[in-house]
């Protein structure tokens, strides 16, 4: 093991006993888990808060008058003000309960976008985009007759600041950008995109899937008008997510789901929409969820994020260094971990990923090989698919070895 990953003050060890499913075995080989990010794992804290949830006070929230449905009610309200506080909103009321990131990237282009974007408006984002932060706006811009515009970048996913200045118009409407990239692992300057965006006056969303698990953000300090991520890829359940909006965005938003608590009043022929949030989660919420989420931003606020983005930084320059040193690995992104996060895309030789990735498996070794749901970019990278490592908080310097090692032996077996 060439690096410390417990400079930083994280005791991996001690983190990784938190983790049920880390001490398991895979194929007869301790579990090596790389696909945070597809989905992290869950802290005992977040198993335990849902399980409290179903088996102490299991009850709708918001509707009842008797004693657990208040209890669930206050647990799911604190565990928004928990998020909140963890991305540093103004406001708890902010913060809006989505299934994910894709439903949080799709409120907006139907609630703000149908209202605000209309015949010949455009829309600036990158090449980079996830499906999920790509294919509502291309939806939108057909309902409305609207235009994508694509912001210059490199093919490690760095944006030309000044391109993208330049771009702007009286037709600008909107500038949706990830604040890491779910193939590369590049972080863009997000608040200068805002700050460049705002001179311009059009507003900014910020797709966090990645950035916010992982590194400490402040949507106050980055200005940032929306942010949505998902709370599986943090610790959280699956099913539960979040779309921050800057209040008065929220306010003038129009509902994507009508129903059940997001009314005022409600007459034969026209309604009218309570305040927020409820206007905008409509139905019965993913109220276990919410709870949970709420127990794994408490964790991550206990680890401390500047400790977890220390710890993954290291892992990641250690993985880059250990990675370059083996011949005929191609390595996607900027090869400095200062510009980037702990998600590493490579390619071995003209081995396929999906080969790869089975081998890798074998090993006991978690990876993802595919397009990453970012096909715009792998035509941009000239590849059909990579394999992708990616780290968190509980990964090690170990595992690292573990994975250039099963690398080593896929690259021997098809020597
Ligand atoms: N954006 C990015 C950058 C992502 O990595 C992902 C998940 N892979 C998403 C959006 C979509 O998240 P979800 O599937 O949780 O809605």
């Amino acid at each position: 093991m060439a690096v410390e990953t417990s400079t930083a003050g994280l005791d991996a060890a001690a983190i990784r006993a938190d983790f049920p499913v880390l001490a398991e075995q895979v194929h007869e080989r301790p579990l090596v888990y790389l696909d945070n990010a597809a989905t992290s794992q869950k802290p005992r804290a977040v198993i335990e808060a849902l399980q409290t949830y179903y088996e102490t006070y299991n009850a709708n929230i918001h509707r009842g008058l008797h004693a657990l449905s208040e209890r669930a009610t206050a647990e799911y309200e604190a565990a928004r003000a928990g998020v909140a506080r963890f991305i540093n909103a103004r406001h708890a009321h902010e913060v809006i309960f989505t299934r994910g990131t894709t439903e949080a990237i799709n409120l907006v282009a139907r609630g703000w976008g149908d209202e605000n974007v209309g015949e010949g408006d455009e829309i600036l984002l990158t090449e980079m985009e996830h499906h999920s932060n790509l294919v509502p706006w291309q939806m939108l811009a057909k309902r409305r007759g609207a235009a994508l515009r694509y912001i210059p970048m490199d093919v490690d996913g760095r944006i030309d600041l000044e391109g993208y200045a330049r771009q702007f118009g009286p037709r600008t409407r909107l500038v949706t950008i990830t604040q890491m990239s779910n193939v590369l692992g590049t972080i863009t300057p997000a608040a200068e995109v805002v700050r460049v965006a705002h001179e311009h006056g059009v507003p900014v969303l910020l797709d966090a899937a990645q950035s916010i698990p992982h590194l400490p953000v402040d949507v106050q300090a980055l200005d940032a008008d929306f942010v949505a991520f998902s709370g599986h890829k943090m610790l959280g359940p699956t099913g539960i997510g979040v779309l921050y909006g800057r209040e008065s965005l929220l306010d003038a938003m129009e509902p994507l789901l009508g129903g059940g608590s997001m009314i005022r009043v409600v007459e034969l022929h026209r309604s009218s929409w309570t305040g927020l949030p409820d206007k905008l989660e409509g139905g019965t919420p993913n109220i276990a969820g919410a709870i949970g989420l709420g127990a794994a931003v408490e964790y991550l606020a206990a680890v401390g994020m500047p400790g977890v983005a220390r710890h993954e930084h290291n892992l990641t320059e250690y993985a880059l260094a250990q990675l370059s040193d083996l011949e005929g690995v191609r390595v996607f992104g900027p090869m400095d971990a200062e510009d980037r996060g702990g998600v590493i895309s490579f390619y071995v030789g003209d081995i396929h990923p999906h080969d790869v990735g089975t081998l890798l498996d074998a090993d006991g070794i978690a990876v993802r090989a595919g397009h990453h749901c970012a096909q715009p970019l792998m035509r941009k990278l000239g590849v059909p698919a990579t394999v992708r490592a990616s780290m968190y908080l509980y990964n090690t310097a170990d595992e690292v070895d573990c994975l250039v090692g099963g690398i080593a032996r896929a690259k021997a077996f098809f020597a």
